[in-house]
């Protein structure tokens, strides 16, 4: 389609008016009040449909970036922080001393009330979280407490930070999940 009008200016009063006709290309239309032939409408904006131009193009990509930053942000705001816990089962990935690997020790259960070491159930006095780090109070004797700190990397993976370099690395263990 393009858009005409008429330029009997002082002759017709849709020139006067500035009348535009739209009409198919190819078809020269004829002014409605004087009956001359119309000329293209050089003022219109004509381009081709269906042709978004580049800067269209620049602009609905920056409104979608900017949609998908804003939507980020914002699940990120109400995304609680990671609660890390002890609880459940955990298989030794790997033991250094100083830097050195060890054969792979032993996996460890921990449940609200106790921790399972090998063939040994220890009473769990308290459970403590700070950060990443997890403190666990163990009842070892009628009067003995004694606490031991796992770091989290993440939910599924901690390690023992002990004396002499000591490290052993846990990864929990799914139940139900194939191994
Ligand atoms: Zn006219």
């Amino acid at each position: 389609m393009l858009t005409y009008r008429c330029q009997n200016f002082g002759g017709c009063d849709a020139a006067q008016s500035n009348a535009r006709v739209h009409a198919s290309a190819g078809t020269v239309p004829l002014c409605a009040g004087c009956g001359l032939p119309l000329a293209p409408d050089r003022t219109a904006r004509t381009r081709r449909p269906g042709r978004p131009r580049p800067m269209v193009v620049v602009a609905a990509a920056a409104v979608a970036l900017a949609t998908v930053l804003g939507f980020w942000a914002v699940r990120s705001a109400f995304t609680p922080a990671v609660e890390y816990s002890l609880i459940g089962m955990w298989h030794a990935e790997g033991t250094s001393i100083l830097g050195y690997q060890l054969p792979v020790g032993v996996s460890l259960r921990f449940t609200e009330r106790s921790a399972h070491l090998v063939d040994t159930e220890i009473p769990v006095v308290d459970y403590a979280r700070d950060g990443s780090r997890v403190r666990v109070m163990l009842q070892s004797g009628a009067h003995t407490q004694v606490s031991l700190t796992f770091v989290f990397e993440d939910t599924d993976v901690m390690y023992f930070d002990g004396p002499l370099g000591l490290k052993f690395r846990y990864r929990r263990v799914r139940v139900g999940a194939p191994s």
